[in-house]
């Protein structure tokens, strides 16, 4: 296993942004964390520059994968936050709500009941009470992850629970919930879901062969969408989680568009550049009117297995101050921990493979301040929808 001096060794012959001295005695590299095989550390780089320096994010994680007994590296850009998060984004013109303050987890939805957001236009699914979308503003942020373990949390909370996924660039809610095969058909052409875990799963991968070029996908979506909610026999839900693309293009806009959304979760990392990301999120749904449940801050922080200590090298707390400045709920925490990414890979999540952890915890009180958001907004007691702009 390679010390920190060794890693650092490699990066400093990583160059600089504008190829001068390197990124070591720029003093770019934040802390490095050595656990386990991996190693994980942060670089800083402007915000504007993010795309351009991708190569640099790259190189840096190559040299380092390449050192003896390293299994993987995890490399992060970040941008630095300037003083007190006085960027570009407006204030908010209402107070944060408190996501949390509901008396307790609400009663499911009722059949058939006005749905915020223009959904009551859209027709709805028969049997499913409520729809709920988890977006990021990117891949890669752990969007598929949080869908399975909020959803599985929500299923613990005493709620019966469904997820689409509608990502279709990368399909990995199957192997999130330990489920393969084909879904067989009912009567016409009405398919009977796959269950795993307790939950009712559809998904893309098992409608759209792997071989199909990325390029035929985005038209695919929408089809395959209103295939998965209408022709699909869900039979009788409290929510339905759908697993969005990752990004904020067409295809996410006119999906945001046709499904009678209850609400939308944005899950972001706690980097900036993620939350530039994260804001295009918001306001793509907003657009459309679809009230926004909240942002989750994913990867917040990492617990070191080794010593036991919390590090926030990803620049933990960015999404709650972000979600505050745009007045959206903040809905909580998740830790950077191997045991996460270890079960979600080995389609175990946390929540039911370590269902009294610490983890499974953090998921199941996010999914109570999710329903008490999606209750508050079908009782019409929820704010008139915040009339912030945001960049886009
Ligand atoms: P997305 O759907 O946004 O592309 P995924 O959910 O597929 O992202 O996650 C990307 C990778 O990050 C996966 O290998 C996953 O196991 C890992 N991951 C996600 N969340 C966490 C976490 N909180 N801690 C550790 N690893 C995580």
């Amino acid at each position: 296993m390679p010390t920190r001096e060794d890693v650092l060794k490699e990066l400093s012959k990583v160059k600089g942004p504008d190829l001068e001295g390197d990124i070591v005695s720029l003093g770019l590299v934040s802390d490095v964390f050595i656990s386990d095989g991996r190693v994980i550390f942060s670089i800083t780089v402007p915000a504007e520059r993010a795309q351009e320096l991708e190569p640099l994010r790259q190189a840096a994680e190559k040299v380092v994968s390449k050192l003896p007994g390293v299994e993987k590296a995890l490399v992060a850009l970040t941008s630095e936050r300037k003083g007190g998060g006085q960027g570009a984004a407006p204030a908010p013109v209402r107070p944060a709500p408190k996501a949390g303050d509901a008396a307790s987890v609400p009663p499911p939805m009722r059949a058939g009941g006005a749905q915020p957001g223009g959904a009551a236009a859209k027709p709805g699914v028969p049997g499913v009470k409520a729809i709920i979308a988890v977006a990021s503003g990117k891949g890669g942020v752990g969007k598929s992850t949080t869908t399975c373990n909020l959803a599985l949390a929500l299923q613990a909370n005493g709620l019966k629970v469904g997820v689409l996924d509608a990502d279709i660039y990368g399909p990995s809610i199957p192997r999130l919930f330990h489920v393969t095969g084909r879904p067989e058909p009912v009567s016409g052409r009405i398919l009977k879901p796959l269950e795993g875990y307790g939950v009712k799963v559809m998904s893309m991968g098992f409608l759209v062969d792997e071989e199909t070029p990325m390029i035929w996908r985005g038209p695919m979506v929408i089809s395959a969408i209103t295939q998965m909610l209408r022709e699909v026999e869900w039979g009788e839900l409290d929510v339905l989680v759908v697993d969005m693309p990752p990004g904020t293009g067409d295809a996410q806009l006119t999906m945001a568009q046709n499904v009678p959304l209850a609400g939308v979760v944005i899950v972001s990392t706690p980097q900036d550049l993620a939350l530039i990301d994260a804001r295009k999120g918001l306001n793509m749904f907003r657009k459309v009117d679809v009230p926004l449940l909240g942002i989750i801050e994913n990867m917040s922080y990492f617990l070191c297995p080794d010593c036991g200590g919390r590090h926030d090298i990803f620049g933990h707390g960015g999404a709650r101050a972000e979600a505050e400045r745009l007045g959206v709920p903040f809905l909580g925490e998740v830790p950077l921990d191997m045991a996460i990414r270890e079960t979600s890979d080995a389609g175990t999540p946390v929540t039911v493979s370590d269902a009294d952890g610490a983890h499974a915890r953090i998921y199941r009180d996010i999914a109570e301040k999710v329903w008490a958001e999606v209750a508050r907004n079908r009782d019409g007691g929820h704010r008139a929808a915040p009339k912030i702009v945001l960049e886009s």
